[in-house]
């Protein structure tokens, strides 16, 4: 990893300033090759203004801020080029930087090189991405945790403890008259049977932590005219949070994110309800329909205005067992649905009626009532709850051997087999492969 990378840093779009950023041995002489000024001696953390240059021709008029190694992102010696913030000229000095001896960077490789110079470790490289994607609050709030580390003194605490009480069996067995294991099984069941419940704890706040960061996915769907479009119109208006048009698939499925006093709600299939309430097209149920399995929640409108339909009662059949909240719209109007035994809430666009309990209800759902606090630990990401899945059930291993009195060997394979996996949790023990998985998700620049 000798080479110098480059890249640019900030979103491609016009802004005030667009900064190209370069990380490596090399990066000094390089931008000194392209730089108005003179370079030999330039001061860490200091801002050198001059020219940016492609052979006599200016491109830009900038900013150099320079960070060498070791106090810079990367740990190496960086040097960014703060420019005018058009996307043309932030793509010149890229170009000239780039013919000036440096690489193109890959997405995350700069980050890569401040895991792999271990500056930080897995878990806050990771969220650091989170951090950047984050849509709500509480998503930027949690990553912030993470990114100070607090997941890594976590688990490196757990490794820890485990790690003793490998280290008490390893010497007892090459050295049993000055270490006694009497009485010692007893005591590992209990330290045990401890990190494992908090590997447990961990794990548990996995599927809440993912529905507070990406959202809850919600699928609004009732027969034609029940008021779908009106509801998710509604909702989008009072509290639009982000639009967001997942990469890679057409505008027929955009999803659009909504956040209701701290939750967040991932509407799907919100082209459907379009469409659904175009009379000629009315595959939108259907298309709902086949939502639901991807679904945390549905939401089921029937229309409280008028009689309920038989297309009305398969609905609520269907949907018998998810996790469906039945709204009765159009609550404004006089009820004239029958509606005894069913649990449904009355909502109306026009009043805003119902629209609170509507948020209390899924807290009910999803949270046990109330949100999670984001200065709680929480992981959030799929790497990470399978290392702890693997880290548990090597645990309940060395429970069982315990159990079933075997023979001290059994009880270190399985305890290095917990404390591998929380290794490779933080990026301690890590493949390549693995690396490249982490940080190929990463944006260009990062
Ligand atoms: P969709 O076909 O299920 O998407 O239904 P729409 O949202 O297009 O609504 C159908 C009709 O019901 C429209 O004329 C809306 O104005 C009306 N509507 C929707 N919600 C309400 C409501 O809360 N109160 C009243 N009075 N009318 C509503």
């Amino acid at each position: 990893m000798t080479d110098t990378i480059a890249a640019i840093a900030t979103g491609m779009m016009n802004s005030g300033i667009g900064i190209v950023r370069v990380s490596g041995p090399e990066s000094l002489i390089i931008v000194d090759r392209i730089f108005s000024g003179d370079l030999t001696g330039a001061e860490s953390h200091r801002i050198y203004y001059g020219h940016i240059k492609k052979k006599d021709e200016i491109i830009d008029e900038v900013l150099l801020l320079i960070m060498k190694s070791p106090k810079s992102y990367t740990t190496e010696d960086v040097v960014e080029i703060h420019c005018h913030g058009g996307i043309l000229v932030t793509r010149d000095i890229l170009d000239t930087v780039l013919s000036a001896g440096a690489r193109l960077a890959e997405p995350g490789e700069f980050t890569k090189r401040a895991f792999l110079n271990g500056r930080i470790d897995l878990t806050e490289a990771e969220s650091v991405m989170d951090l950047i994607s984050a849509k709500s609050e509480f998503a930027r709030k949690s990553s912030i945790l993470h990114l100070s580390g607090a997941l890594y003194q976590k688990i490196s605490e757990l490794k820890g403890v485990i790690l003793e009480k490998n280290a008490y069996i390893e010497a007892a067995l090459d050295d049993p008259e000055h270490y006694d294991l009497n009485g010692f099984p007893e005591e590992l069941k209990q330290t045990v049977m401890r990190v494992q419940s908090e590997i447990r704890e961990l794990m548990h706040t996995f599927e809440s932590g993912r529905r507070m960061t990406e959202g809850i996915r919600t699928v609004i769907t009732g027969r034609p005219n029940v008021g779908k479009s009106s509801l998710l119109n509604f909702l989008l208006h009072e509290d639009r949070a982000i639009v967001t048009e997942i990469p890679g698939t057409t505008r027929d499925t955009l999803e659009e994110t909504i956040e209701l006093d701290g939750l967040l709600l991932r509407m799907v299939d919100t082209a459907g309800i379009r469409s659904a309430s175009d009379p000629v097209e009315e595959i939108g149920v259907d298309r709902a329909r086949s939502e639901w399995e991807n679904a945390d929640l549905i939401l089921l409108l029937l229309d409280g205005s008028v009689e309920l339909t038989e297309e009305d009662r398969q609905l609520i059949r269907e949907t018998e067992g998810k996790q469906t909240i039945l709204l009765a719209t159009k609550s404004d109007l006089p009820a004239i649905a029958d509606l005894s035994g069913l649990s449904v809430l009355p909502f109306s666009v026009k009043t805003g009626e119902g629209k609170k309990e509507l948020v209390d209800r899924i807290k009910n759902l999803f949270f046990d009532g109330k949100l999670q606090n984001a200065d709680t630990l929480m992981i959030t990401n799929l790497r990470q709850k399978n290392l702890l899945t693997r880290a548990g059930s090597a645990l309940s291993r060395v429970l069982e051997s315990l159990d079933n009195g075997l023979p001290e060997d059994f009880y270190t394979i399985d305890l290095m087999d917990a404390y591998s996996a929380l290794s490779i949790l933080i990026g301690e023990e890590v493949t390549d492969d693995l690396v490249d998985e982490v940080f190929s998700k990463f944006c260009m620049g990062k």
